[in-house]
């Protein structure tokens, strides 16, 4: 092979991961990158993200974030309210977030997020998308990997290539196939929570002036009550407030299947959130009838490995995350991009040599997974914080939030000082840059 981009990439799912891992292995030069997604096009979940610094790094390196950064709302704090008295707990104000990490912390539409990535992998000619086409099964993780394809209407088929990226969600075949074929299980950890999306119209809200403060404002609110909390923020230039609530799993846990979203009753919602103060009551009345929508929020525990050969998880199929810390699709589109820096360095005369693929692929999970661990975990320690029934563990984290102005250090993990300065200065792709020969090398190989 004469260059790494003559390399024959397979991404599987389009989500925000693999969007992310096409444009970043484009931008690289690759000049064969096949997306293969199960949907018939891009339907992305009616809901907001929070968009933080560290992903943001990134989307400008792959040229995309200037048309998301638009229409989004550019973040200068956020308020830690008592759910059932709506009194302040603690307010962290974040006005210097772009001249402290170089980018902002935004707050917009999925749709925005997708589009953007979309747009930019339709700008590059390497970049094939395969709608309402899905992965069904792995043939062979080396030297080639084989996958076999299921089209909505037609035969399958089967696909060889040099390289498969497999960022086909939370649901991940991929993994589980994976796994089963290395003797190993990917065991899922009950995290006992639910979640509503609700997004709200500004015309729905402007009749109510404290509705509107929250809509016009540039923060994140967050209301917390004993194991449940809502968090809130405006989006789509503040036509949209976008609403995500978490609660105790009810509907869900006597399921056996993997069941990941129902429609549910307004009325449940609404007693769900019942002792809340009258501002989020008013809020969540709002919501129409018949566009409830409950998520089961999962999570997996570690899993052993996440390369088999020249195949590679990223994403929600290796580390789905509760959403505590807004950091998961950020950590999806990061992966793609220390992907595609591990695979670029791969030197020429070693492209066909699939134990070199191999190894750069181990450094990517060498280098990602013990730091995408740490927050998956974090966000899990951060829900129990919030959730917090009354007791001793509920008044010091009080006297915690209290004091955070002094300390730095908030129990909210998503709008702690200290957890910010941690997440958003680390360059996870100059990193990858800085270790790489060091982690290949101790993989018992010659220096890249
Ligand atoms: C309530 C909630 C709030 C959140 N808030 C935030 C936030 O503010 N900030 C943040 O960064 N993250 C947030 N997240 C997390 C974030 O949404 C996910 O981590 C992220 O979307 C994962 O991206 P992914 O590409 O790995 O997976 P997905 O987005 O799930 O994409 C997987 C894609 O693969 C496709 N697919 C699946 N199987 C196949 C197959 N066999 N063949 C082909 N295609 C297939 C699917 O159709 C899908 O398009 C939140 C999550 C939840 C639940």
């Amino acid at each position: 092979m004469a260059d790494f981009k003559d390399l024959r990439i397979v991404v599987i799912g389009a989500g925000m991961g693999g969007l992310g891992a096409a444009l970043a292995f484009a931008k690289k030069g690759f000049k064969h990158i096949d997306v293969y997604e199960t949907a018939s096009n891009l339907g992305f979940v009616g809901a907001g993200i929070q968009m933080p610094p560290n992903v943001l790094r990134v989307l400008d390196r792959l040229d995309c974030w200037k048309e998301i950064e638009a229409e989004a709302t550019d973040v200068k704090g956020s308020s830690i309210r008592q759910g059932s008295t709506n009194v302040e707990l603690a307010s962290v104000s974040m006005p210097d977030v772009r001249e402290k990490y170089g980018f902002p912390h935004l707050t917009g539409h999925r749709a925005s997020l997708a589009g953007g990535l979309y747009n930019g992998c339709k700008k590059e000619s390497a970049i094939t998308f395969h709608f309402s086409t899905s992965v069904v099964r792995v043939e062979s993780y080396s030297p080639k990997p084989v996958l076999t394809f299921q089209p909505r209407d037609g035969e399958p088929f089967q696909v060889e290539a040099d390289i498969v990226l497999a960022s086909d969600g939370i649901k991940s075949v991929t993994r589980t196939q994976m796994l089963a074929d290395l003797g190993t299980v990917s065991s899922e950890e009950d995290t006992g929570q639910a979640a509503y999306r609700i997004m709200l119209k500004r015309s729905e809200m402007e009749h109510d002036p404290e509705m509107l403060a929250l809509l016009d404002s540039d923060t994140v609110v967050r209301w917390i009550g004993p194991q449940r909390h809502i968090i809130a923020y405006p989006i789509s230039n503040k036509q949209i407030f976008n609403i995500s609530t978490t609660q105790p799993d009810t509907n869900f846990a006597a399921t056996t299947n993997a069941t990941y979203t129902t429609r549910a009753s307004k009325k449940a919602m609404l007693n769900v959130f019942a002792d809340f103060c009258p501002l989020v009551q008013r809020i969540l009345d709002l919501v129409p009838e018949g566009e409830v929508c409950e998520w089961k929020l999962r999570i997996h525990k570690p899993l052993p490995t996440w390369v088999h050969g020249s195949v590679a998880l990223l994403g929600d199929a290796c580390h789905p995350t509760l959403p505590h810390l807004s950091q998961g699709a950020a950590m999806a589109i990061e992966d793609g991009a220390v992907l595609a820096e591990c695979v670029s360095r791969v030197p020429t005369d070693r492209l066909n040599d699939p134990e070199w693929i191999a190894k750069a692929l181990k450094v990517y999970e060498l280098l990602r997974k013990p730091y995408t661990s740490r927050l998956v975990d974090m966000a899990s320690e951060s829900g129990r914080g919030l959730h917090l029934g009354e007791g001793k563990a509920k008044e010091e984290r009080d006297r915690q939030f209290r004091e955070s102005g002094k300390t730095g250090s908030v129990p909210d993990r998503w709008a702690s000082p200290d957890v910010q300065k941690m997440i958003y200065s680390f360059d996870t792709v100059q990193n990858a840059r800085d270790k790489f020969d060091e982690v290949f090398a101790s993989l018992g190989a010659e220096k890249a």
